[in-house]
């Protein structure tokens, strides 16, 4: 943690992430030392996007730098839904695959069921946690791959030390993939938790009570720093360009540290720990094999 120009104090993700992938590192080694499998991930990719592929191609990066072997298969946007499920079924049969990533989204243009496409994932190997059954065991309180921005999100809040337990934590946003997960995360942590959307009636007075907020909205400084709490904790998941093309949040960060006692900065914040908490989770998945 290191103390921002004003009186908040920045949670760090680029350092941490950075710590993530040492222990990481370390841990896969030790595994592969006591004669266990290496882990694998299979990185599935569709079609041209150009950020998708950068993504792709910084998720594999980051395994090379762990040790965990990377199975990369690019098919062009027309492949189609069978063959995609195809290459998933073969990967699920595959021993030296612990974790399967589809890099969403699917080519729009082409009639990709997403949805049918996650639940073909064998459910052990969903690195994401985007898998019906893992989404539904998050739910129910059970262990099973969590989405790796939310779990990102924790193990930034954990930072702060602070026992969570009875605080008001409120979440914008709503997606599977970050604003329910990251909710019930909070829930788990006995915190209570108001979840706001583009339907909620006023944003401002919902975020003024929040002890904890979570911004994933994908709209540029949508929360202002007003509406901060004094001595709360700011965890920022939006990735935006602003009007002048400059990379920024879902929270005005310059107001919102004058208020918060912990945020985090865009970038450097949410954004770098995803990868670290991918890898995990095929750490994770290995350890399920032996
Ligand atoms: P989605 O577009 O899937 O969801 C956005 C949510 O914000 C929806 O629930 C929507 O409400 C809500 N919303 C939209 N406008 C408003 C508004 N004016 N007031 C209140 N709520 C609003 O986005 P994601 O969850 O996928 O991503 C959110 C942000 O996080 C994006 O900027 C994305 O780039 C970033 N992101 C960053 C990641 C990382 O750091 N690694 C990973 C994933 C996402 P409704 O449901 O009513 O439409």
């Amino acid at each position: 943690m290191t103390t921002s120009s004003s009186s908040a104090q920045l949670l760090d993700g680029k350092a941490l992430s950075i710590q993530v992938l040492d222990e990481l590192k370390a841990t896969v080694s030790a595994r592969i030392e006591s004669g266990k499998s290496q882990p694998g991930l299979a990185t599935v990719l569709v079609g041209e996007d150009p950020a998708s592929h950068i993504y792709v191609r910084n998720k594999r990066r980051a395994c090379e730098k762990v040790g965990v072997a990377s199975f990369h298969h690019e098919l062009a946007a027309e492949t189609g839904q069978e063959q995609l499920l195809d290459l998933i079924t073969k990967l699920n049969a595959d021993d030296r695959v612990h974790g399967i990533l589809v890099q969403l989204p699917l080519p729009k243009e082409f009639d990709y069921d997403e949805n049918e496409v996650l639940a073909a994932i064998d459910a052990k190997k969903d690195a994401d946690g985007f898998h019906p059954l893992n989404q539904g065991a998050l739910l129910q309180g059970r262990p099973a791959p969590v989405p790796c921005t939310p779990k990102g999100v924790m193990r930034l809040l954990d930072l702060t030390n602070l026992d969570l337990s009875g605080m008001h934590a409120v979440v914008v946003g709503r997606s599977n993939i970050v604003g329910k997960p990251v909710a019930l995360l909070l829930l788990a942590r006995n915190m209570t938790v108001t979840i706001c959307h583009s339907r909620t009636k006023d944003l401002a007075t919902e975020v003024r009570r929040a002890d904890v907020v979570v911004a994933a909205v994908g709209v540029a400084e949508l929360v202002q720093g007003d509406w901060i709490k004094p001595g709360a904790v700011v965890l920022d998941v939006g990735i935006n360009r602003n009007q002048e093309g400059k990379l920024v949040g879902d929270v005005e960060f310059f107001g919102a540290c004058q208020n918060a006692a912990w945020i985090t900065p865009v970038p450097g914040g949410v954004g770098p720990m995803t990868i670290g908490m991918l890898l995990q989770n095929t750490v994770e998945a290995a350890n399920l094999y032996d």
